[in-house]
């Protein structure tokens, strides 16, 4: 490659959400300034400067994409200044979105560059903290599950009502009672608790009574009515995650005739299948040849084998079945590539704690100037109350004071415990992710099929069979991490995190 002697042309890029702009030292001017600095003193030419001020109302990055169309257009410019890793990327789409762009990026609060020719452990670092990301981490779908146990805790189902049941247009949280359908309900449990009836001859017994199921289905199917007898909700539970809350709405049946519908389904004497195997990679891998979904089916009565549907017209792996077992070999080779020791959690632990420290020396200013001021505002509490004792100032006046200043003094003890909790979250978050990547060898051995699943959707993408081989990529940045960690499991012992420029 020809060495370009003409100075490198850049682009610079500032980002600064809603909550940092009242913050002192998070300013777009700030970083700019910083920036420019950074691009004089390396001798480099400024083509362009993008900004994003991101609002409550408007969440978009209209210039982060800006940036990116102009460096994708431009043949000079391949080089991106920015403060910190966070300013640049703000989840895992951006960084995968800026990977792929192929361009160099200076970090330079952070004094480190990243170019398509960087050494593994320095993508390796970047991937890392991209993962910890306080954005990321938090976001992980977390406070989603919290607002949905709250309202699984105060009794409401979430999502639409069971079979049975109903929502009114004003009252959006609780469930009623469906007058047509509880009856398929109440009856099904009734017949099935008596326990001698299989599920199929229990939806043909429901149809010859006149029951109807649904108007275009008349006839449940097995895992339809399966769903129904195995619900608590029918009894006045509410069910989420596998933890059940005293429901809301009114049940349908006894708590003594679901234990003994539950004592039914034991039962040896009804055919065995409905309890229906679970197909681990269902719907997860697809076919290399045609693209079609491979399906699982049970052979012998107890293997299960995955061939390719052919739903897409012949297709010459239709006719291979391979076994469950070699496909879930492959895939736990896979997920133990990102697998970490001891050794590596405590050092990216220490590793992010230097790049995040600039945080923290924030956080820590803010509680100190907050519990300055605390100090104060007691002390003229106190002052104030000798006054009154005094006969120096007025009552009224004194109770006007005393509740101003006892309410300051409640915002600001509200602001210190905000600061202390965001700080003790991140590491909190951060420890346990790396937690996860620690344990993900049990967690997936000890893991049911839905938890095996989630954890393979999270880490793999793109799954194909070809022969009996798996092919996937990894989600970004596991790639990184997988790849960093594949090639020397032990880590570099004198890698630093500051590089030198
Ligand atoms: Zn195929």
């Amino acid at each position: 490659m020809k060495k370009s002697i003409s100075p490198k042309k850049v682009v610079l890029y500032a980002r600064v959400s809603s909550k940092e702009q009242e913050k002192e030292g998070f300013s777009i001017p700030a970083q700019l300034e910083l920036l420019r600095n950074y691009a004089t003193k390396n001798s480099m030419i400024i083509l362009k400067e993008f900004e994003d001020v991101e609002t409550a109302k408007c969440q978009g990055r209209t210039n982060f994409n800006e940036m990116l169309k102009y460096i994708k257009n431009s043949k000079e410019c391949n080089t991106i200044l920015v403060e910190k890793t966070d300013r640049l990327y703000r989840n895992i789409p951006d960084y995968a979105t800026v990977d792929d762009l192929g361009i160099d990026i200076h970090f330079v609060k952070e004094n480190t560059i990243i170019s398509q020719n960087s050494h593994s452990s320095e993508k390796f670092m970047q991937g890392i903290k991209v993962l910890m990301a306080r954005q990321y981490i938090q976001n992980l779908g977390e406070e989603v599950t919290k607002g949905l146990t709250q309202k699984a805790k105060d009794g409401y189902v979430t999502g639409k009502p069971p079979y049975g049941y109903t929502k009114h247009l004003n009252d959006k949280n609780t469930s009623y009672i469906d007058e047509e359908t509880s009856k398929y309900v109440i009856r099904a449990f009734e017949l099935y608790a008596q326990g001698n009836i299989s599920l199929r001859a229990l939806s043909q017994k429901l149809y010859d009574e006149g029951f109807i199921y649904k108007p275009n289905t008349p006839k449940a199917y097995k895992t339809q009515l399966e769903n129904i007898l195995k619900n608590p909700f029918y009894y006045g539970m509410v069910v989420f995650k596998k933890t059940l809350y005293a429901g809301k709405h009114q049940p349908l049946i006894s708590k003594d005739l679901f234990d003994r519908t539950q004592l039914a389904f034991r039962k040896d004497n009804k055919p065995k299948h409905f309890e229906p195997r679970e197909f681990l990679f269902a719907g997860m891998v697809k076919c290399s040849k045609c693209g079609c979904n491979i399906s699982g089916e049970i052979k012998k009565g107890k293997y299960i084998y995955y061939s390719c549907t052919g739903g897409r017209g012949e297709c010459e792996q239709q006719h291979i079945y391979i076994p469950e077992a070699k496909i879930e070999k492959q895939i736990i080779q896979a997920l133990e590539n990102i697998s970490i020791t001891q050794e590596h959690r405590e050092w990216i632990t220490q590793a992010l704690k230097e790049s995040f420290n600039d945080e923290e020396e924030y956080t820590k200013q803010q509680i100190h100037s907050l519990s300055v001021k605390k100090q104060k505002l007691k002390e003229r509490i106190d002052k104030i109350y000798l006054d009154k004792l005094d006969g120096n100032i007025s009552e009224d006046f004194w109770a006007e004071r005393h509740n101003q200043w006892t309410q300051d003094l409640l915002t600001i003890q509200s602001n210190i415990t905000a600061y202390e909790k965001a700080s003790i979250n991140f590491i909190e978050q951060g420890a346990n992710f790396l937690k996860i990547c620690y344990e993900i060898h049990d967690l997936y051995q000890f893991g049911n099929c839905t938890e095996k699943r989630e954890l393979i959707n999270y880490v793999l993408q793109n799954l194909t069979i070809e022969g009996e081989n798996i092919h996937y990529d990894y989600k970004k940045p596991f790639d990184i991490f997988a790849k960093g960690l594949n090639r020397n499991k032990k880590l570099p012992i004198r890698y630093k995190i500051r590089n030198k420029i």
